[in-house]
């Protein structure tokens, strides 16, 4: 810490699979409302740098660290100073198993406990899936309006347009869904892919082929959206036609 004469201090890296996850992990401001993961290694002072910022939520049965899309999404200036670490970008958010967290606690020290952590929001859950979509089809994952719904060439499941109309809907922006359920997608179905106009023809899971899918994150998480009032009207509309 030349650059502010506080010459050499000991700090704790957490790393998962060579990644820096956390790179002080004694310096973390838990108690904050977007938890900086990646903190000025001149000073070791919260907020001193911009980015590296996190939300910690609970998905059921796992904790999901995953970008601040509330705080990012407040202002421009907001949407650089609370961005998530380079690593989250490159590899996708971050879950842990209840098992897996209690390691993460122990190395981290002050970590909040896996009760204790508030679940994802819906329109969380959303983001979450519009952050983790290519970037070829959304560059900007706070700006789902923006996907490029051209670069959809066919999906692998019974219909292609009734596939990319509920895709769609997961991308409308705001939100027609306001609750989730946390739940894996049914045995007898398989994960529906949408194949991208792009060399190689690049493979996007996005849902599972049941009549109402459930949205797939991850291989482990998955949730299914319950449609306010006015969205299921609008959805047996658009069924219809
Ligand atoms: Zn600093």
């Amino acid at each position: 810490m030349n650059a502010s004469e506080q010459g050499h201090r000991a700090v704790r890296q957490v790393v998962c699979d060579d990644v820096v996850v956390c790179n002080a992990a004694d310096h973390i401001d838990w108690s904050a409302q977007t938890v900086q993961f990646l903190i000025c290694e001149d000073c070791l002072y919260v907020g001193c740098t911009p980015g590296g910022r996190v939300a910690i939520r609970r998905m059921d049965q796992w904790v999901v660290i995953i970008p601040d899309f509330t705080a990012m999404l407040e202002s421009d200036w907001s949407s650089m100073e609370y961005r998530p670490p380079t690593w989250m970008a490159k590899h996708g958010a971050l879950s842990f198993s209840r098992s897996s967290w209690k390691l993460f606690q122990a190395a981290c020290g002050k970590a909040p406990s896996f009760d204790s952590i508030a679940p994802a929001t819906t329109s969380e859950l959303l983001r979450l899936y519009h952050f983790q979509a290519p970037r070829a089809f959304l560059g900007d994952y706070l700006s789902p309006s923006l996907a490029q719904w051209d670069l959809i060439l066919c999906t692998s499941g019974q219909d292609t347009g009734n596939d990319v109309r509920y895709l769609r809907k997961l991308f409308s922006d705001p939100t027609i869904f306001d609750r989730h359920e946390i739940c894996p997608p049914h045995l007898d179905s398989y994960a529906v892919s949408a194949f991208l106009d792009l060399p190689g023809i690049p493979e996007w899971l996005i849902f599972s082929s049941e009549s109402d899918p459930t949205v797939r994150l991850s291989e482990d998480i998955h949730f299914r959206l319950i449609p306010s009032g006015l969205a299921s009207i609008e959805g047996s509309q658009s069924q219809t036609t």
